[in-house]
């Protein structure tokens, strides 16, 4: 298996991270060791106000992940497994040779009996597979770092009112918090920075260093092809976005 990315490895993605702990079963090693941090609170809010708190009572809580940590631990799996993994090469072109894709890069061309389309939101590879564009809705994270641990019984906060037709969210890590935002409805220019900086005033963290992150997302909007000769397209590239909780970590390595 080759595995080739256009970024280094371990890059930042934003993405906030919360997941369930389901997703461990589709892996045959043990995940936790690349875990943040888990929840149980999750608080629901409306224009900062108009609280509804619940706790996860089940036994399994909200995982929270760091990408960088995470998916790095991920492409460690799949060496240990074998899998050759090509970092800061962009495949520039792929074309179905009859009987084996050819994958093109800066570097040279690859050929492989089999496909796999993980390149995100912005990547080229369904285009050149012949699949429709999907709408992007605009998205992003203000990451803030503070200078003490997060308390161990925080929620993971979701608000709605405060943006005009966007969900607003707060992922509390062990040290810091990942504020995101996505636009579901409206024109699709509008800037989320304002927003989320105000939702970080309104929770109380505007003191502390703030970065900010635009990216567009590809919600999930219906069934669609999502393959053709010995060619797959996954995770964001085929939106599998859930429009609700925005999860749609870790697609690209099922
Ligand atoms: C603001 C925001 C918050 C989110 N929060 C959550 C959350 O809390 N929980 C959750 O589960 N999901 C969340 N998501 C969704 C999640 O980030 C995506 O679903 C997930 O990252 C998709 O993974 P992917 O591997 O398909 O794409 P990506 O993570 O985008 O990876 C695509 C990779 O393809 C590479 N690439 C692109 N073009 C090329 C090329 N031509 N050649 C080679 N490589 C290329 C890129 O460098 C990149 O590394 C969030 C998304 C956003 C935008």
């Amino acid at each position: 298996m080759l595995l080739l990315d256009k970024a280094p490895l371990g890059r930042y993605k934003a993405c906030s991270g919360a997941v369930s702990p389901k997703i461990g079963q589709w892996f045959d090693f043990d995940l936790t060791p690349a875990v943040d941090r888990s929840l149980r609170q999750i608080r629901y809010t409306w224009k900062l106000g108009d609280e509804i708190c619940s706790e996860i009572k089940t036994t399994d809580p909200i995982w929270v992940l760091k990408r960088e940590v995470f998916d790095r631990f991920l492409v460690q799996q799949a060496e240990a497994r074998g899998a050759e993994v090509k970092a800061e090469t962009p495949v520039t072109g792929v074309e179905w040779a009859g009987d084996r894709w050819q994958v093109c890069t800066p570097g040279g061309s690859f050929e492989s009996q089999y496909l796999v389309a993980a390149d995100g939101a912005n990547g080229p590879t369904a285009g050149w597979l012949g699949f429709k564009p999907h709408k992007t809705r605009p998205a992003a994270t203000l990451e803030i770092a503070t200078d003490h641990p997060v308390d161990e019984n925080c929620a993971l906060n979701f608000e709605f009112g405060l943006v005009r037709n966007a969900c607003l969210w707060s992922v509390p890590q062990r040290q810091g918090y990942s504020l995101g935002a996505v636009l579901f409805l409206g024109k699709n220019s509008q800037d989320l920075q304002p927003g989320l900086a105000a939702y970080a005033a309104g929770l109380g963290l505007g003191h502390y260093p703030q970065t900010f992150h635009a990216q567009p997302l590809q919600l999930w909007n219906g069934d669609r092809p999502l393959h053709r000769e010995r060619a797959l397209v996954v995770g964001e590239a085929a939106a599998l976005v859930d429009p609700l909780s925005i999860e749609g970590d870790p697609p690209r390595h099922f």
